[in-house]
């Protein structure tokens, strides 16, 4: 099956009961049974939904997995994830991360005996030294946020898997309609769904998507025994969301290449990041694994300052002011001050991540009225 044909029909069929065309909100906690253990698969909703079976299934085609296991947000996946690691492992992540996922690891994982390590992964060949005795877990974001550098998918995993360190990927950015981590040697996808998989601003949610058995079984049972599930209601809209997953995106990758090629001929721009751009370092990585170049662009000022930003910031229109990314509608943030608040300013500056850094979730709206928004914001009309 192609892609455009598994987000609508992937794992999804009548309700067996009624013949309902799209799969029903389970909302239930528990189910019938006819004598003790004697019941049609479903004992307790923690432990099993049909909403979330249905969406498990789905997800698990769209990043050509076995399975996938659902959560309650992207961050409960992110936190199954490193309960698979004991005390004095070490995971090295990307040094250019959601804040939240640096945030996980470096305060609760921390009193707990896990060890983060953040390191740059765009060079991958000089990527193995930084794969120590104690390194269980290599976590991958790309491109990556919001500095949209772009790391080498199958050369990290080609790495890690020389010593036997397991791989994940925070797909999210990308989404499975981009790039398929599974497909290039990771072991692990992750994705925050309240992003582009739900792809309308109206549910938070997160899944993993593994190709083995034994881990599968390994992240049923901390969806089970830890509980951080998602409810029906917002499975059915992630499943809802995804049936256009590809037609979103195709149009926000369009809308972003217009608008990062008009941020560079604007006069108050100093940089902007959008790996569709030939001069991007990662630009031929890109080409290679991902379908197109995404909905993300990022950029900062020649006055470099939060004044200059916040003006910016402020007098947008259709671009709203608020935080997340991957929604029909299309967002502008302030990383330093909003989703990357949590990380240290010389840490933020280490890797570029300036003062007036804005990043643009680009959604499907027409795109001339778009550009006449950030016009009209950055020539201060
Ligand atoms: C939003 C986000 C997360 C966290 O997901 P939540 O659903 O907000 O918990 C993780 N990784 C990336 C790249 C994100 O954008």
């Amino acid at each position: 099956m192609k892609f455009a044909t598994k987000v609508i029909h992937a794992g999804v069929h009548p309700d067996p009961t009624t013949g309902a065309v799209m799969t029903p909100i389970y909302q239930t906690s528990t189910y019938a049974q006819a004598a003790p253990g004697d019941h049609k698969g479903y004992e307790y909703a923690r432990t099993q939904n049909p909403t979330r079976s249905v969406l498990e299934a789905n997800l698990a085609a769209l990043e050509n997995g076995s399975h996938a296991i659902c959560f309650g947000s992207g961050l409960a996946a992110m936190d199954a994830v490193l309960k698979l690691l004991e005390s004095g492992d070490e995971v090295v992540a990307t040094n250019d991360l959601y804040g939240g996922s640096y945030r996980l690891v470096n305060t609760i994982y921390k009193q707990y005996g896990l060890k983060g390590r953040f390191v740059p992964m765009y060079d991958a060949d000089n990527f193995e030294q930084y794969i120590g005795p104690e390194t269980k877990l290599i976590w991958i974001e790309t491109p990556t946020n919001p500095m949209l550098h772009i790391i080498d998918i199958a050369a990290i995993c080609e790495a890690a898997k020389k010593k036997g360190v397991l791989v994940c990927v925070d797909n999210t950015f990308a989404s499975p309609y981009l790039q398929t981590p599974l497909d290039l040697g990771a072991d692990i996808v992750l994705h925050s769904a309240t992003k582009y998989l739900g792809g309308h601003s109206d549910t938070v949610h997160g899944a993993l998507i593994v190709k083995d058995q034994e881990l599968a079984d390994r992240f049923y049972f901390i969806q089970n025994a830890s509980g951080a599930v998602p409810g029906p209601m917002d499975c059915f809209l992630v499943l809802r969301g995804i049936k256009t997953l590809h037609l979103r995106v195709e149009r926000a990758c369009e809308n972003a290449g217009k608008i990062a090629r008009f941020l560079l001929s604007h006069p108050k721009v100093a940089n902007v990041y959008y790996p569709g751009h030939e001069d991007h370092p990662g630009h031929e990585i890109a080409k290679k694994q991902m379908r197109n170049f995404g909905g993300m662009v990022s950029f900062d000022l020649k006055n470099d300052n939060l004044e200059d930003a916040n003006k910016i910031l402020s007098n947008t229109n259709l671009f709203t002011l608020a935080e997340s990314l991957g929604g029909v509608e299309s967002l502008i943030g302030h990383p330093s001050s909003m989703t990357h608040a949590s990380i240290p300013r010389e840490e933020r500056l280490k890797v570029g991540l300036t003062d007036s850094l804005i990043r643009l979730s680009v959604g499907v709206e027409d795109v001339d009225d778009l550009i006449a928004d950030l016009k009209a914001a950055l020539d201060g009309e």
